[in-house]
C-alpha cells in the first residue's frame, strides 16, 4: 500500500509529529526552491510595505516537497495567523462561508488538496478571492434573493499535487503560481543534517547524510523518514554513529535501492516491460495491471521515474526508456540489432 511505503512522499500517520517538529519556520531555513523563495520574498516585502494582504498563491508539485511548510512560513513572514484545511474537509458551501467569515484581517487560509473542492464550494470561493465577499441566499422560492456580505481581506494559499485537475476559473484567480521542484542530493543533505541535529543523532557523518539524500527521491519528507530509520539502525548497530555504511545497510534492509526505488517501482517497470514490451501503455491500463491507483501512479510514482529518465510520457501512453531497461537488467526489444557504439547516438534523439 502506498501509505506504508518508506519511499512514498505522501503523509503517513506516524509522520505527523516528525513533520511538525522538523518543519523550518523561516524562508532562510527553508532549503532550496531558490527561484520561488526569491520571488516570494519580494512579494512579501512589497505587500508589507503597502499594508495589504499578499496575493493568493497556488503551490503545486508531488507530495512531501514542502507546500504546507512554505504556506506556514509565508504566514509567519507576513506576521499573520494561518488557518489550515483541505479540499475534502470542506463539505458544504456553508462550511467555507463560515470559515471565511471567521478569519481575521490579513489571515492566511491554507487549503491543501484544493483540486478536491466540490463545484458548489468553489463557487463560494470565487467572489471571496476576487472581492473579499460572499453571496448568500436569503429567503425561499420567488422571494429568494442573493445578499452580498463582506469577509475580512485574507490570502488564500492553495496546494495541489494535481495541477491539471484544477478548474480553469479557480486557477485563474491565483495571482501567484509556483511549481515546487524536486530537491538535489546536496539540498536534501542539508535538510537531513539539520534534522539530525533536531533528532539528536549522536554522530551524523556527512557521507551518511549524503547517502540518505541520494536515495530519498528528491523529497524532504522521505529524506526525514529515512533519517529516522537509519538513526535507529545506527543506534543499535554502531553506537549512534550514522555513517554512509549504516545508512546503506538500513535502507537496503528496508528494500530501498541505490536510486531510492523500492519493490513497487520495480514492479511497475517490470510490468511495463514484460506485459507491454516497454510501452506505450495508457495510465488506466497500467493501473489495472499493477493494481495501483491511477491518480497515485500519476502524482507519486511517475514524477520520480520521469525525473530519473526511466519513463517518458508520449501522446500514446507511457514508455520505458533505454536507461530503465538497463537498470532492470533486461534487453530492450530491438536493442540487439544496434551495433556497439550506436547507443550514444540513439540516446541523443
Ligand atoms: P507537502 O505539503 O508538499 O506534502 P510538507 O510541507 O508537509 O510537504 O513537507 C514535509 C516535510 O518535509 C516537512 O515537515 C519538513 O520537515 C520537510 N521539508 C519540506 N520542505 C523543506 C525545505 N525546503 N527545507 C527543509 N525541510 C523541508
Amino acid at each position: 500500500m502506498e501509505d506504508e511505503r518508506l519511499v512514498s512522499g505522501m503523509l503517513h500517520e506516524d509522520d505527523r509529529t516528525l513533520d511538525t517538529s522538523l518543519r523550518p519556520h523561516t524562508l532562510r531555513e527553508y532549503v532550496g526552491q531558490e527561484a520561488v523563495k526569491e520571488s516570494l520574498s519580494i512579494y512579501i516585502q512589497a505587500s508589507l510595505g503597502r499594508h495589504e494582504p499578499l496575493d493568493h498563491i497556488l503551490l503545486y508539485g508531488p507530495p512531501g516537497l514542502g507546500k504546507t511548510t512554505l504556506a506556514s512560513i509565508v504566514a509567519a513572514e507576513m506576521g499573520q495567523n494561518i488557518r489550515v484545511t483541505s479540499g475534502p474537509a470542506i463539505e458544504k458551501p456553508g462550511d467555507l462561508a463560515a470559515m471565511l467569515s471567521n478569519l481575521n484581517e490579513g489571515d492566511v487560509l491554507f487549503i491543501d488538496e484544493i483540486h478536491r473542492l466540490s463545484r458548489a464550494v468553489e463557487e463560494v470561493l470565487y467572489p471571496a478571492m476576487e472581492d473579499f465577499a460572499i453571496d448568500i441566499m436569503v429567503g425561499k422560492g420567488p422571494t429568494a434573493r442573493s445578499l452580498r456580505i463582506p469577509v475580512p481581506r485574507f490570502t488564500l494559499i492553495g496546494a495541489t499535487t494535481r495541477f491539471g485537475m484544477l478548474s480553469a476559473p479557480l486557477r485563474d484567480r491565483f495571482g501567484i503560481i509556483y511549481r515546487l521542484e524536486m530537491y538535489t542530493p546536496e539540498e536534501l543533505s542539508r535538510i537531513v543534517t539539520r534534522s539530525a541535529g533536531l533528532l539528536k543523532v549522536r554522530q551524523a557523518e556527512p557521507d551518511g547524510m549524503l547517502e540518505i539524500a541520494r536515495r530519498s527521491r528528491g523529497t524532504p519528507r522521505i529524506a526525514n523518514r529515512m533519517l529516522r530509520r537509519a538513526r535507529d539502525y545506527a543506534d543499535v548497530r554502531n553506537d549512534g554513529i550514522l555513517s554512509a555504511k549504516m545508512a546503506d545497510e538500513a535502507l537496503n534492509m528496508n528494500g530501498v535501492d541505490q536510486l531510492g526505488l523500492d519493490k513497487t517501482d520495480r514492479n511497475m517497470l517490470a510490468t511495463m516491460m514484460d506485459k507491454f514490451a516497454g510501452g506505450p501503455v495508457g495510465l488506466d491500463t497500467l493501473a489495472a495491471t499493477t493494481g495501483e491507483d491511477a491518480a497515485t501512479i500519476e502524482s507519486v510514482y511517475e514524477p520520480y521515474l520521469m525525473q530519473l529518465g526511466f519513463i517518458m510520457k508520449t501522446p500514446r501512453g507511457r514508455v520505458c526508456t533505454q536507461a530503465a531497461w538497463r537498470y532492470m537488467q533486461r534487453e530492450m526489444p530491438g536493442a540487439q540489432d544496434a551495433k556497439p557504439g550506436e547507443e550514444q547516438t540513439s540516446m541523443e534523439f
